[in-house]
């Protein structure tokens, strides 16, 4: 299913469907010029997904060989179809944050690191492998390493006449970038701007502070000047600056929550401190919360308390190879 969002230049959305994935589907963006057309993203690699992408550039008559692919960043449901879609040799774009971190993953040394930090933020470990086998985001990766330009904060991309700035926006992944045409006033913001649901942000191994850096994303894609913003995924269906100061106040909100559940719960475990917050999981409880779904909460809870510990409110006790926290 494509749909033409934008006439000059002419840009398509081909709606690539992400089955039993609360994101619902990942919009992938392709830029058509007379010589040349940009692929922005591709969807899980997954059947369903492959489908629907080549049949979308089928619809939109894109020739593969005459196309160039930008991945906003690492996830899975952005870059697992990579290979899948694009033929060796041909230009793929991506920031080196986020190349050098996908291909850290596909060796198989990120989850290992990741599990051990959730172990020792009290995640049971019983549930820790049993996410191993239901998380999308490790079933549904790209499974080879794939050739790529790697960018920085600031490089440009020609696709006939239009010139694309990428825009280094670290919060959502380390290295993810949103695709900025400065002529026309319109952004890609991949997942760093969405309108109808909150991006995830989570902790990092060695990044120090990704929700700090996520909120000073922000406020630059702000000072650009934006007619049209077109999001990874669901609608856009407000304006950018509003959605941005939501996004920033919503982020003040859950900051402050989480400072009070450490002051009023000194040395708790992130598991316990995520246990409660606030999370729109239509009225369930913890406790019936899918894995998933905890996991989720547990790495946005450990972002908000990275963010408190950098503006040292909150400190870290390390005790029996456990980490727990008590605010300052
Ligand atoms: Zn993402």
């Amino acid at each position: 299913m494509i749909e033409k969002v934008f006439e000059k230049p002419l840009i398509y959305k081909i709606y690539v469907p992400l089955p039993d994935n609360p994101l619902k589907n990942l919009n992938c963006y392709v830029l058509k010029t007379e010589n040349k057309s940009l692929i922005i993203d591709t969807g899980f690699n997954r059947p369903e997904c492959l489908e629907a992408l080549k049949e979308g550039l089928k619809e939109a008559d894109i020739d593969i060989n005459k196309s160039k692919l930008f991945l906003t960043h690492m996830h899975s449901d952005h870059t697992g179809l990579t290979k899948s879609i694009m033929p060796d040799g041909s230009d793929i774009y991506m920031s080196q944050i986020d190349y050098d971190r996908l291909s850290t993953s596909i060796d198989g040394k990120f989850w290992p690191v990741m599990e051990d930090i959730f172990e020792k933020n009290g995640f049971p470990k019983e549930d820790i492998l049993t996410s191993r086998d239901i998380n999308p985001a490790r079933i549904f990766a790209p499974k080879e390493k794939f050739n790529a330009h790697t960018l920085n904060d600031g490089d440009k991309l020609n696709i006939g006449e239009y010139t694309l700035t990428a825009i280094l926006t670290p919060g959502h992944t380390p290295g993810h970038m949103c695709l900025y045409i400065e002529s026309e006033k319109i952004i890609f913001t991949g997942d760093h701007v969405l309108f109808d649901i909150t991006p995830n942000i989570t902790s990092w191994n060695n990044v120090s502070d990704s929700l700090g850096n996520y909120i000073e994303s922000l406020k630059k894609v702000r000072e650009l000047k934006v007619e049209k913003a077109f999001p990874a995924h669901r609608l856009s269906s407000k304006d950018y600056y509003e959605r941005i100061d939501e996004l920033l106040e919503h982020h003040e909100k859950r900051i402050a929550e989480c400072l009070n559940i450490i002051k009023e719960n000194p040395e708790s475990s992130a598991y316990l401190i995520a246990s409660k917050m606030k999370w729109s999981m239509r009225g369930k409880d913890w406790r019936e919360f899918p894995i998933q779904q905890k996991w989720f909460a547990v790495g946005e809870t450990l972002s908000h308390i990275d963010y408190l510990i950098n503006k040292n409110k909150v400190e870290k006790i390390e005790k029996y190879n456990k980490v727990y926290y008590k605010a300052i």
